[in-house]
């Protein structure tokens, strides 16, 4: 539930309710609006949902206590109606600018990495991906170059001043990985690592969640709850393709989930047409398709020579590719960037997406 304080309600307010909150055994988390400051009540509530909102209601300051019908809370528009805008280094995302995130599938070489990362900085990336710890659906295939690669990658940053993303597959590489990147990312294959999600909720880095390739909006955004509600507000999600009946691409890049999340959440929205489609051909009208549809970014693979990639050879980008599709993705984000919906239009819009019939505290 959410207690929503009067326009007028102290700071001895807002603190008596949050302590009546502790008090009951559930945990406070207020954000300031522009009006407003409203406490979301997080914790297992059970039988005494009622009973706990009367005596809530009562308290000094209060103007309201609403029930909140979707699990997903922090990450909800209703607890935090503007979007969530996250600075990293020199870029921001979130705030209505492009992001593109751009750099090779794996860390190969330092020679690999910076030939990238010069290129498509360059052609107008903001931030450089490339992976260091590589989740590979087989055990015989390149699995990456570990903490070399961390080290290269911080190298690329100091080059070109890109700050740089990479994955983290485990809790216990979550303290090393936050030593080098800048923006931590969980792959689609650890979305419901729940361990791991906490684990990237305690540290001071942006997480960028990938969807789980099998995962509905509603579990990815209590994926996100996770990492939110352990303390770790910077969240960006990335919609990199679901598995469907479909084979001929990699994966099916579900379009839709874009402007649903911005409908459903604060948080920024990055799409992945490159692991989306699993082809280099594909990805430029996925990418503009995705910056169409109002994504706040796109995250692509670039190679200096794909065919010879130690994986996902087939969709990477060459740097000349990538410098061709960026002006085409900045002129629609420009053109689409006047028609973006006022997320705040929560009345005017329906109010039963993701309905799972779950009750919630
Ligand atoms: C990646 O971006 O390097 C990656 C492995 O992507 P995904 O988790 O979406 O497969
Ligand atoms: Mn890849």
């Amino acid at each position: 539930m959410f207690v929503v304080m009067s326009r007028n309600a102290t700071e001895a307010e807002v603190l008596g309710v949050k302590s009546h909150i502790l008090a009951e055994g559930m945990t406070p988390f207020d954000h300031q609006g522009a009006e407003r400051v409203v406490i979301a009540v997080v914790g297992e509530v059970g039988p005494r949902k009622a009973q706990l909102q009367d005596r809530l209601a009562a308290l000094p300051g209060v103007e309201t206590v609403t029930p909140i019908s979707r699990p997903f809370k922090l990450t909800s528009r209703e607890f935090k109606a503007e979007d969530t805008v996250i600075q990293v280094g020199e870029a921001v995302v979130g705030d209505g600018s492009l992001t593109v995130m751009a750099g090779p599938c794996s860390v190969e070489s330092r020679e690999q990495l910076f030939e990238t990362a010069d290129g498509v900085r360059a052609a107008g990336a903001t931030i450089l991906r490339g992976g260091a710890f590589k989740p590979r659906t087989s055990p015989y295939s390149f699995q990456g170059l570990g903490v070399e690669a961390l080290r290269y990658l911080a190298e690329a940053r100091e080059r070109t001043g890109l700050p740089v993303i990479t994955e983290v597959m485990e809790p216990n590489q979550v303290d090393i990985v936050a030593e080098y990147a800048d923006i931590l990312q969980i792959g689609t294959r650890n979305m419901q690592n729940y361990s791991l999600l906490q684990a990237v909720g305690r540290v001071a880095r942006p997480v960028m969640l990938k969807r789980g390739y099998g995962a509905t909006i509603e579990e990815w955004l209590m994926a996100a709850e996770y990492i939110v509600s352990s303390g770790n507000p910077n969240v960006i999600l990335c919609e990199r393709g679901i598995r469907t009946f479909e084979t001929y691409s990699r994966n099916t890049m579900d379009l839709t989930a874009v402007p649903i999340l911005h409908h459903l959440t604060h948080l920024p929205v990055i799409v992945d047409p490159s692991h989306a489609t699993g082809k280099r051909w594909l990805v430029k009208p996925l990418a503009i398709g995705g910056v169409a549809v109002g994504a706040d970014g796109v995250m692509v693979e670039v190679h200096p020579d794909p065919e010879s990639a130690l994986s996902d050879a087939e969709q990477q980008l060459t740097i000349p590719q990538f410098a061709e599709m960026m002006p085409a993705l900045v002129a629609v984000h420009e053109h689409v960037r006047a028609f973006r919906g006022d997320p705040g239009q929560l009345e005017s819009a329906p109010a039963d997406y993701g309905a799972s019939g779950r009750s919630e505290a």
